[in-house]
This record gives C-alpha cells, structure tokens and sequence, in this order.
C-alpha cells in the first residue's frame, strides 16, 4: 500500500496554519523563517521557493536572502551573526550546498542552536544522539511521523537504513533507534547489502541511486522508505527504489514523488514553530 506523502504532510500544514491563526488572533508575534541562498544553483531555487510557499500557506513569515556566490566567508558569517541577534527571526536556514569557496561546517556551526531548524548544529545532533529533545532534522522526522501514521511500532523491529550521511542516514537510525528499532546502518563498503535489506523489517533507502533496490532487496511485507531524489533514464523524478518491481512484496511503500520528499517541508514548517515557542517561553 502507498503511504501518502503528499496528503500527510497537507494535514500537519493545516494543523500549523491553525496554531499560526491562534497566535495571530492572541495578537502575538508570528514566528518567522529566514533562508540564505547564496548563488544560482537551480535545484535550491526551487526547494527555496517550495518553502517560501509553505511559510505563506501557514501564515508564517519568511524572508529569502540572496546572496552573491562570490561573497567571501567573512560576509556570510556577518549576515548570520546578525539573525542570530535579530529577537523577529526564529528560524535559519542555510540552503545547501555552498560555493567551494566557503566552508559548510564553519558556516553551520555557526547559527544559534535556537534558531537550527534544519537541525545540523552540532549541538542539536548531540542531543538527537543523547535523546534530548533538540531540533531534529527534518526528512529524519517526517519519515517517523509516515511511520506513526500508519501506526507503525517500530519496538523490536529490524531497521535497515542504507546510506550514512548526517542529514538523512545517521539522524534516521537514531531516531528509529530511540523507538527500540534494532538498527543496522549500510553503506557503499557493506558486504552482502541485499542479506542485509532483506533483515529488514523496515527498508529506509538514502543512497542517491536511481531505482537501485529492486525485489532482491526486500522482505515479504517490508516497509519501504525512499528517501531518494533521482531522475530516470527519461529524466523523469524517481527514487532510490525501483516502485513498481517492489509494490507488491511491501506492506508499505512510500512513493517517488509524493511520499518522503513533502514531509521534509511540512516539518521544517514544525520546527519553526518549536524554535519560536522554545524562545518565546
Ligand atoms: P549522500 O550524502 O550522497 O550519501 C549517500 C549515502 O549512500 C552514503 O552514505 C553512501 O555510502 C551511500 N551509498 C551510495 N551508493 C551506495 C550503494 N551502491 N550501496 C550502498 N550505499 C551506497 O546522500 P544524502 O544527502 O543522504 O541523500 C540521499 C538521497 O536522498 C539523495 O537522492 C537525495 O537527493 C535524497 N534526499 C531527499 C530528501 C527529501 O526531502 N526527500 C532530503 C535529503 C536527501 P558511503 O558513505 O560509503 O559513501
């Protein structure tokens, strides 16, 4: 069976945009988001102007700030300096990737924790890792509220998460982890990778690889999470799992689009508002 991205993530929005109104009618201050694009990548154009969208649809405020890809580190560092003073701005968030020139992680560690709502700060990942309540990245959580909507208990369950970046990978094991999951995390140097997969109670695949997980991989009645954001041999958008070879041996399957990927807004939209509300008290 699908699971509905697309239509799971609308609900959470509409949830958003209802405790927006309240604060608007309480005449309290709207929470705010502000994204730094630095120079004219066209994907993260458009993922910018997705979550522009998405601030307007539940009524926060957003601003972008557009900047040069010729700026120096300095600058950059500068103008986060300054959100991170400004008592408006309850969220920060930098679009990925940067120029060479700049370095990521000096930039991301950077931005107060407070304001992390991508959750990449070093501080918000020690806390993901000790089970603090933090900022949690966010494709990580929308892939554990798909599994909440179809009442998955993830107690005892074997969690298969094939890719070990920091924004997907790690934070989803943790997070599976924390669910008393017992874990695995595979990778481009795991030996018997389809062994592995077919473990798998829950198949999480994050590798990048156009329709790389066919049948072989999955177990009879698996739940299959794509986290994948490719394109086909007709350059049509696709995931990390080949959906039609699969959909009938999982329970659950996630598609490509429509399944993981509208999560991840929904909950940058979440985290927002935990930013404002952890700040304004
Ligand atoms: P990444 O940083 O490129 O990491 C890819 C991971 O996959 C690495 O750990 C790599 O292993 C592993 N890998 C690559 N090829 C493999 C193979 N053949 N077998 C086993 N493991 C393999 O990717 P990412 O940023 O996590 O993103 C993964 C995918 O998710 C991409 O398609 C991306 O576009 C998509 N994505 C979607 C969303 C969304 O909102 N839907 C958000 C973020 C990312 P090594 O570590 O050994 O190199």
């Amino acid at each position: 069976m699908n699971i509905n991205g697309k239509e799971i993530s609308l609900k959470r929005k509409d949830e958003l945009k209802i405790k927006i109104e309240e604060l608007k009618k309480a005449g309290k201050r709207i929470p705010k988001l502000v994204v730094i694009l630095v120079g004219d990548n066209q994907a993260s154009q458009t993922y910018v102007r997705n979550k522009e969208k998405a601030c307007e649809y539940v009524g926060m405020l957003s601003e972008v700030i557009r900047l040069d890809a010729s700026l120096t580190e300095e600058t950059l560092m500068n103008v986060i300096k300054g959100l991170n003073k400004d008592e408006n701005v309850d969220g920060i968030l930098v679009q990925l990737p940067l120029p060479q020139h700049i370095h990521e992680e000096k930039i991301l560690d950077l931005i107060d924790s407070r304001k992390d709502v991508d959750g990449f700060h070093p501080s918000n990942v020690a806390k993901l890792l000790l089970g603090q309540d933090g900022l949690v990245p966010c494709t990580p959580q929308g892939m554990m509220v798909l599994l909440d909507e179809i009442n998955y208990d993830l107690t005892g369950k074997e969690v298969v998460v094939v890719g070990r970046s920091n924004i997907v990978g790690k934070p989803v094991a943790l997070l599976c982890l924390h669910k008393n999951a017992t874990v695995t995390i595979a990778h481009s140097r795991t030996s018997n990778l389809k062994e592995v997969c077919k473990r798998a109670d829950v198949l999480i695949a994050a590798i990048g690889q156009a329709k790389f997980f066919n049948h072989e991989y999955i177990k009879e009645g698996a739940v299959v999470l794509d986290v994948g954001m490719d394109r086909d041999e007709n350059n049509k958008l696709c995931g990390d799992v080949d959906f039609d070879d699969v959909k009938e041996i999982a329970s659950y399957i996630t598609p490509v689009p429509g399944g993981v990927g509208p999560m991840t807004i929904a909950m940058l939209m979440e985290n927002t508002l935990q930013a404002y509300t952890q700040r304004e008290g």
